[in-house]
């Protein structure tokens, strides 16, 4: 099939967390108007279209049977820094830590950063709308895309948002695609907003805790007193162990794991005073940088523990993360397996990790996530959906939200995408094939 875009045979490969992706064809786009050639073609042809961007999806969201896949690797340009409206325009295969070496040249960076940052492209975190070890103070991508350019399900291009810090223009169809998982479109510029590199000196504090529960209760007295870290994290006993074996962190194996922060000068004192009783170690300059890559790879650390690794994303609003915790502990117990922890603990967002070589942990999963959804959290706060975490969004939305909310949610769906060949079979998709067929009664 020759349409004048670069393409390959649709050699097999897997995502970060071994899910298959076998495509029928590959195509190589190099800017906009090849994409919307290839999607007009698969459009008049009914073809499943999928985008992969890194592949580094743990949800299954890049899963797909003899689809069209367009991998976005050639459309890596940043193609403008605005420097006094402070965005920055670039194509989607751009990848997140070179955008940000760019932009501290000039003083700025885009803050959310999921721990792939050195692995990811900014198309892909901005379909699954990431966040990432910074989203206590900035949250996540979808707090940081200003307009995007999109090639929709039927071929047309369209302009969403203005570069612009308020706009107010009619429904805001930026939100709606940030997060979509390539269900809606496949984006092909970004306009994201930057902000200035902080000026005051920041430490990051390690502490040494007792056990996660300690972690919880930190996080609780630090909301109290109102200290706001740029970085709260979380990493369990098995984590830390997984860390030293693999890539040899040189951590101290201590029962309770390991926190993580980092805080601006002025808010230093108060937090030694919250993390009084545990060992703490205080680190600026390169020690700090390091701390932070190694947290950066702990789920690669993890991943080269098992054959499988299933990765839970839940958040419970941070009032609630001692019960959860406690939770889990017990849900570890009745299953008796190895759930090893990292999380972004400050915003209330935990990655427990289902490691296995063998069986099937659905029911393990599930129990997880219904934590979550029990104590009036999420069973995502970042990692998105794919074919993972349907059902357990069905659950969530039917229980939060009500039916109607997916109903609308499948209506956004086939307007957009009439023929259902974007990045089909996931996402809301199917957690309305779940809802129906779930029979329950909320
Ligand atoms: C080691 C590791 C650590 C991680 N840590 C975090 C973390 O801290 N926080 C976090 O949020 N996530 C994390 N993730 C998950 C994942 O890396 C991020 O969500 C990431 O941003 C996805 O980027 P990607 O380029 O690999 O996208 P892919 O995996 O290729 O794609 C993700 C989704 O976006 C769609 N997509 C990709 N590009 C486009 C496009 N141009 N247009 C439309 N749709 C598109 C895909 O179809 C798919 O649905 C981690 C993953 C790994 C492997």
């Amino acid at each position: 099939m020759d349409i004048g875009v670069e393409f390959s045979k649709g050699e097999e490969r897997e995502d970060f967390v071994g899910n298959k992706v076998r495509p029928s064809i590959i195509f190589y786009p190099k800017d906009e108007g090849e994409v919307a050639k290839v999607v007009r073609y698969a459009y008049e042809r009914g073809i499943p279209v999928v985008t992969w961007g890194a592949g580094t999806s743990l949800t299954g969201a890049v899963e797909c049977n003899g689809c069209i896949l367009i991998d976005v690797k050639y459309m890596d340009k940043i193609l403008e820094v605005n420097e006094v409206d402070w965005y920055a325009r670039v194509q989607p295969g751009v990848n997140l830590e070179y955008l940000n070496r760019k932009l501290a040249e000039k003083g700025f960076f885009l803050p959310p950063d999921p721990a792939s940052f050195f692995l990811c492209t900014v198309g892909g975190a901005t379909a699954n709308s990431s966040g990432g070890m910074r989203g206590v103070k900035y949250g996540t991508f979808k707090e940081w895309v200003l307009a995007l350019k999109v090639v929709l399900p039927n071929g047309k291009v369209v302009k969403l948002g203005e570069p612009l810090r308020k706009n107010r223009a009619g429904y805001d169809l930026v939100s709606l695609f940030v997060g979509s998982e390539g269900t809606l479109g496949v984006i092909t510029e970004i306009w994201f907003r930057i902000t200035p590199l902080p000026r005051r000196k920041t430490f990051t504090v390690m502490a040494y805790v007792k056990d996660m529960e300690e972690a919880g209760r930190v996080i609780v007295e630090v909301r109290k007193r109102r200290i706001l870290p740029e970085m709260a994290e979380y990493l369990d006993r098995e984590v830390v162990k997984a860390l030293n074996k693999h890539l040899n962190a040189g951590l101290k194996e201590s029962d309770g794991g390991l926190m993580l922060f980092s805080v601006e000068e002025d808010h230093l004192e108060d937090l030694l005073d919250v993390l009084r009783g545990n060992e703490v170690v205080v680190a600026e300059g390169e020690e700090a940088e390091r701390l932070y890559s190694i947290r950066a790879q702990s789920a690669i650390a993890l991943r080269a523990e098992a054959k499988h690794m299933v990765v839970e994303d839940i958040v419970v609003p941070v009032s609630k993360l001692p019960e959860a915790i406690k939770r889990l502990k017990e849900v570890e117990r009745k299953y008796n397996v190895r759930l090893p922890v990292i999380a972004h603990i400050g915003d209330g967002n935990l990655h427990p990790n289902i490691l296995y070589n063998e069986g099937e942990v659905e029911g393990l999963f599930e129990e997880v996530a219904n934590i979550a959804i029990e104590l009036g959290g999420s069973v995502s706060g970042e990692h998105g959906i794919g074919t993972q975490k349907a059902k357990v969004m069905a659950l969530q939305l039917l229980k939060h939200n009500g039916r109607e909310v997916l109903d609308i949610m499948e209506g956004i769906k086939r307007l957009i995408d009439p023929k259902g060949i974007m990045n089909p079979g996931k996402y809301v998709e199917l957690a309305k094939k779940y809802a129906e067929g779930s029979g329950e009664n909320y």
